[in-house]
């Protein structure tokens, strides 16, 4: 299959940034084979000259199970869990629903362009099963965790601190990290998590080093007043730590409110913030000042966190991660550092190293989409225009492994 058009690549001169460049990529028994700029064929399968060709978009940090409440808007975090969060994710005990509303969410997901995620599952041992096998069936990539939690949440949704342990061990054992689809450790955050819970989870971290590790850290200032007061007052990462959680495979969700010394601690790990700016000025939560955490050596992902964001592309989460950082201070994210960030960027920070670009060898993880703007003679950048424009409606057709998972119309 050949696939023709401008090819979303990674700027050799300024690392960390995307380029276009005419060309074509060739797809062979779901990979790619081959990727040629400045030479566009006559005929082609897909694309054309005024196509983007862009790697499957990553998203870093979402919530399947939230899918269904996007949109609760006026509450802040603490409240909008009891009051909307946990309700729906009760919804789940069920867990020929929860497949059922994975697939849904599998088809949203292709349908905006994304093609790996790292999410979030509920507490349900059975609906994490469904949920994996179900995104796995619809040729995803990525990770989903069962989101562990032993207090702080309904009865239905808590689990007995062993049982959720030895749960997650199966979970490595039966989707093991080599797989496309694969199980990652899930302590929901700190407040929902018994000490005993996150030694548990730190236990496996360190038994599974290659696995993934999601979790969530302060995202609002009463939240981490709360982690003082079940922590004899450490500080959130100071928890983590002390737990064995704070690795370079661990994505922390949010990541808003850490002092220099927090930070510090994540760079020395090599840990990730996956951050969220959706979600964050949804629920009011602050805002993460990326420019700093980059200036101070700290890793950095991006995520929608749906349902607490209420964006389902990725293109639209990089748009909010400029406006973000251009409200907080001189230094932002041009558009090619944005469409980087959700492409080889959040590939880079989640260790998926073939992921997010299009490369010989890479799985043909690929979208097509064609801007009704005439965004190759105009004066402005066309990565600029296309970010700042973006309208999932432009998407023709989602490869995932080479397979066309979405087709417009
Ligand atoms: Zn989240």
């Amino acid at each position: 299959m050949i696939v023709v058009g401008q090819l979303l690549l990674e700027c050799a001169e300024t690392p960390g940034a995307a380029r276009l460049a005419p060309g074509y990529v060739r797809v062979e028994d779901g990979f790619i084979a081959e990727v040629v700029e400045g030479e566009l064929p006559s005929t082609c399968d897909l694309g054309g000259p005024e196509c983007l060709v862009s790697p499957g978009l990553i998203d870093t940090h979402l919530h399947l199970p939230q899918f269904d409440m996007i949109g609760a808007h006026g509450m802040p975090l603490l409240e909008w869990l009891m009051g909307v969060t946990f309700p729906s994710e009760s919804r789940w005990e069920d867990a020929a629903f929860a497949a059922a509303m994975t697939e849904r969410v599998a088809k949203q997901l292709v349908s905006v362009g994304t093609t790996t995620v790292c999410a979030y599952s509920t507490v349900h041992h059975e609906a994490t099963v469904a949920a994996i096998e179900t995104l796995s069936k619809a040729g995803l990539r990525g990770v989903v965790g069962q989101a562990m939690s032993d207090r702080y949440a309904p009865d239905n949704l808590v689990g007995g601190t062993k049982e959720l342990l030895d749960q997650t061990a199966n979970l490595l054992e039966q989707f093991p990290h080599s797989g496309r689809l694969a199980a990652a450790i899930t302590p929901r955050f700190a407040v929902s998590c018994t000490p005993e819970l996150l030694s548990g989870a730190g236990r496996l971290a360190a038994e599974n080093p290659e696995v993934i590790v999601q979790t969530h850290l302060s995202e609002t200032i009463p939240e981490c007043q709360l982690i003082g007061e079940l922590y004899d007052g450490s500080k959130y990462v100071d928890v983590y730590r002390a737990h064995g959680l704070v690795t370079e495979r661990t994505l922390f969700g949010h990541g808003i409110h850490l002092d220099a010394a927090e930070r510090a601690v994540l760079r020395e790990a090599s840990a990730v913030i996956a951050h969220c700016p959706l979600a964050n000025s949804f629920l009011r939560s602050g805002a993460m000042n990326r420019a700093m955490a980059i200036n101070e050596g700290v890793r950095l992902s991006l995520g929608s966190d749906i349902g607490g964001g209420y964006e389902r592309s990725m293109v639209r989460v990089a748009r909010a991660m400029v406006e973000t950082a251009s409200a907080l201070g001189d230094v932002y994210p041009t558009p090619a550092d944005a469409w980087w960030q959700i492409t080889a960027g959040n590939a880079d920070a989640a260790g998926f190293a073939d992921a997010g670009r299009l490369q010989p060898g890479a799985p043909a993880d690929l979208f097509i989409a064609e801007p009704d703007l005439p965004w190759l003679e105009s004066p402005v950048n066309p990565l600029a225009m296309i970010l700042f424009a973006w309208d999932d409606r432009w998407v023709r057709q989602t490869l995932v492994r080479g397979d066309v998972a979405y087709r417009a119309g």
